[in-house]
């Protein structure tokens, strides 16, 4: 694999020189960007950690407890019902508190 590169080398710095650079740069520079969107693209298609399970079905709060999710920011207070994810909801850009009270 490597010992193409020394050819490859080769005919790129002949072409690099005769016809120009930019012919043997904008290839490579296509190749990185067409690498770099295909990965991007490859990684939204997979689930991610905190994402729910597809075949998992959200389980409901216990009765008896009462989780809220409030935001620092803005005061909003967020009912949870039902927990599909463990991961906080966002608001105002940032993370939630969570709050959970044990109702008698
Ligand atoms: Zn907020």
């Amino acid at each position: 694999m490597y010992l193409l590169l020394i050819p490859v080398a080769l005919l790129a710095v002949i072409v690099g020189v005769n016809v120009g650079w930019r012919w043997v740069f904008a290839p490579v520079l296509a190749y990185a960007l067409l690498a770099w969107l295909y990965g991007s693209l490859r990684a939204l298609t997979r689930p991610g950690y905190d994402q729910v399970d597809p075949g998992s079905t959200p389980e409901q709060v216990k009765e008896g407890e009462r989780t809220l999710f409030w935001c620092e920011e803005c005061g909003t207070e967020v009912l949870l019902l039902f927990r599909g994810t463990p991961r906080a909801p966002s608001h105002c850009g940032q993370r939630m508190h969570e709050r959970t009270e044990i109702l008698n």
